[in-house]
C-alpha cells in the first residue's frame, strides 16, 4: 500500500506514525498517511528560512515566473495522475475533477506567474514645509515563511490558490493540506522537486489539523498564516497566532442564499439553483443552502426544483453523467445526516431526499447521501442559520425586496449570494445591499481570477485573487529620498 509522506528540505520524510487514507466511495483504505511530528515541522521551518536567503531569494521576479510556469507545465504533463489521486481521495465525478479541480490548480500557477510580473508599487513626490522635495516609493518584499492550511473540498485548487501567489511573491511555503485529501499535495511536492524548485522553498507537512495544523500555526519562524476552512477552525487559529501578531488571511464558511425574483427566468433559475446547491455534493463554500422564492413563482419553482433534484445521478466517479459522488468522509456524512434529522425536529417539510441512497453494492459502505430539499422552516431555525456543507437547501417564500434583503442578511456568515432576475435595476440594487463578499446575478461560481474573492462576518478576513493575493503575500517597504 502507498505511504504518503511529508516533503521537507527537498526530501520525502517518514515519521513512523500513520493513519489511514480512505476512499469515500466504498470505505476502502487506499493509502497510509505518515503524520508529521513537531521535529519535522521545525525542520521544515528551518529549511524554509534558509532558502529565503539562498538561491531562491536571489531570483528575479521574471526568473520566479519562469519556474512557476515550469511547475504548471509539469502538472499538465502529469494531469491524469492528479485526476486519479483527487478522485481516489474525494470520490468526486471525473467530469468535475477534469473540468474544475485539476485544470484550475494548474491555472493558478500560470495566472500568478504572469500577474506578479506586473505588480507595481506606489510613488509620491512630497513637498516639505520648507519648500524642499522628497521622493517616496515602495518596493515589494516577501513576507518570509508562509504556512498554508487548506481544506478537503477542492483540495488541489484551494491549496494552489495560496501556494502559487505566495511563491510568486518570493516567499517560502509550508503547505498542510487536509488529512482527508493529501494525495494531490504529495504529487505537487513531486512536481516541485522535478522542475528544480530549490530545496526548502516548498515544504509539505501531512497530518491531522488538531495535531499538526495547530503546531504549525504556533511554531516560531512562521511569518504569516493563510487558511481556508471552517469558521470554528479560523477562530482557533486566530487565537493561536495572536501571541506572535502575524498577518492572517482567512477564507471561512458560508450560509449562502439564492434569491429568485418574480422576474426570474424560471428555467435558468431552477438549473442554477440545482448547480449551486448540489455541485460537489454541496461541499463548496459558495454553495447555496437557503433559497428565497417570490410568492408568484414559489409553487412551480419548488415543484421543478424537486423534479430536477430527483433526476440527479448519484454514483461512481467514472460512471457516465454522474453529477454527485459521496461526501468526503463518514464523519461528514454523519454531520450532514444529523442536520437532516434536526430539520425534521425543527418542523421542516422534506420535499425530497433526507436520507442515504441504497445501491446494494460496495457503495453502501461509502459516504453517499441523498440530495435534499426542505421547506417550512423560519429563518431562525438552526438549519437556516448554520453551515451544513452538504447537498441540501431550504426553500422559503418572500413578498418584497426589502424583506428578502433583510432575511438574506440575517446570518452570521457573509460569503456569497446568487440573484435570479431579468430585472436589471433590481439586480444592481439588491446585489449592492447583500452583506457578502461575492454576488452572482443569473449565474453562480463564474470566476475571474483577478476579481476580489472572500467573505465578511464569520466568512473570513481579507480578499484573495489577482492583486489582492499579491498584496497579502508581499510586504510593501517605503523608501523616502530627499531630493
Ligand atoms: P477544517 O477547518 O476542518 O479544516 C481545514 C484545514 O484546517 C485542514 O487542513 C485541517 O487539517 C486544518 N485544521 C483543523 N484544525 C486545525 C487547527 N486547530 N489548527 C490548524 N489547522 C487546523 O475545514 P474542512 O472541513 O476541511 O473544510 C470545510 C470548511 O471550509 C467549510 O466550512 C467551508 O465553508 C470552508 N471553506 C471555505 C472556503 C472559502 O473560500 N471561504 C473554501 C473552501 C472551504
Amino acid at each position: 500500500m502507498d505511504i504518503l509522506q511529508s516533503y521537507i528540505n527537498g526530501e520525502f520524510v517518514d515519521s513512523g506514525e500513520y493513519f489511514d487514507n480512505i476512499n469515500p466511495v466504498n470505505g476502502e483504505v487506499i493509502a497510509s498517511i505518515s503524520e508529521a511530528n513537531e521535529a519535522m515541522i521545525g525542520q521544515a521551518i528551518a529549511s524554509a528560512r534558509e532558502a529565503l536567503s539562498g538561491p531562491w531569494g536571489r531570483l528575479s521576479v521574471n526568473e520566479r515566473s519562469v519556474l512557476l510556469h515550469k511547475v504548471a507545465d509539469r502538472m499538465a504533463e502529469r494531469e491524469q495522475e492528479f485526476i486519479d489521486a483527487e478522485i481516489a481521495d474525494t470520490g468526486k465525478s471525473l467530469f468535475q475533477v477534469k473540468t474544475i479541480d485539476i485544470p484550475r490548480g494548474t491555472a493558478n500557477f500560470r495566472f500568478f506567474a504572469d500577474q506578479v510580473k506586473y505588480q507595481g508599487g506606489e510613488s509620491f513626490v512630497t513637498q516639505t514645509p520648507g519648500g524642499e522635495k522628497a521622493l517616496n516609493y515602495s518596493v515589494n518584499k516577501p513576507l518570509g515563511v508562509v504556512a498554508v492550511i487548506s481544506p478537503w473540498n477542492l483540495p488541489l485548487l484551494l491549496a494552489t490558490w495560496k501556494v502559487a501567489p505566495a511563491l510568486a511573491c518570493g516567499n517560502c511555503v509550508i503547505l498542510k493540506p487536509s488529512e482527508e485529501t493529501s494525495s494531490t499535495a504529495v504529487l505537487l511536492a513531486q512536481v516541485m522537486d522535478e522542475v528544480g524548485v530549490p530545496k526548502g522553498v516548498f515544504n509539505l507537512i501531512l497530518g491531522r489539523g488538531k495535531v499538526v495544523g495547530d503546531k504549525l500555526t504556533t511554531a516560531p519562524g512562521i511569518d504569516a498564516v493563510t487558511f481556508t476552512g471552517a469558521s470554528a477552525t479560523g477562530k482557533q487559529i486566530m487565537k493561536s497566532v495572536a501571541e506572535t501578531v502575524k498577518p492572517i488571511s482567512f477564507e471561512l464558511g458560508g450560509k449562502n442564499a439564492a434569491i429568485v425574483f418574480a422576474k426570474a427566468d424560471i428555467d435558468k433559475a431552477v438549473a442554477g439553483v440545482i448547480r449551486s446547491t448540489f455541485t460537489n455534493c454541496g461541499q463548496v463554500c459558495l454553495c447555496t443552502e437557503k433559497v428565497y422564492v417570490h410568492r408568484s413563482l414559489f409553487t412551480p419553482f419548488l415543484e421543478r426544483l424537486k423534479q430536477a433534484a430527483e433526476n440527479i445521478k448519484i454514483g461512481y466517479p467514472l460512471e457516465q453523467d454522474v453529477f454527485m459522488g459521496p461526501l468526503v468522509s463518514k464523519v461528514h456524512q454523519q454531520k450532514v445526516l444529523a442536520y437532516y434529522r434536526l430539520a425534521r425536529e425543527e418542523g421542516a417539510e422534506v420535499v425530497t431526499g433526507g436520507g442515504v441512497p441504497v445501491f446494494n453494492d460496495d457503495r453502501d459502505s461509502g459516504c453517499f447521501i441523498e440530495p435534499t430539499i426542505l421547506t417550512g422552516l423560519g429563518d431562525e431555525a438552526r438549519v437556516n442559520q448554520e453551515e451544513i456543507f452538504g447537498p441540501v437547501c431550504h426553500v422559503s417564500v418572500f413578498d418584497d425586496e426589502e424583506e428578502v434583503i433583510r432575511r438574506v442578511n440575517n446570518t452570521p456568515y457573509g460569503l456569497a449570494a446568487a440573484i435570479w432576475t431579468e430585472h436589471l435595476a433590481q439586480a444592481h440594487r439588491v446585489a449592492a445591499k447583500i452583506d457578502v463578499g461575492l454576488v452572482w446575478v443569473n449565474t453562480w461560481f463564474l470566476r475571474d481570477l483577478r476579481a476580489p474573492f472572500g467573505g465578511v462576518k464569520l466568512s473570513g478576513i481579507g480578499r484573495e485573487g489577482g492583486e489582492h493575493s499579491l498584496a497579502f503575500y508581499s510586504e510593501p517597504s517605503n523608501i523616502c529620498i530627499k531630493i
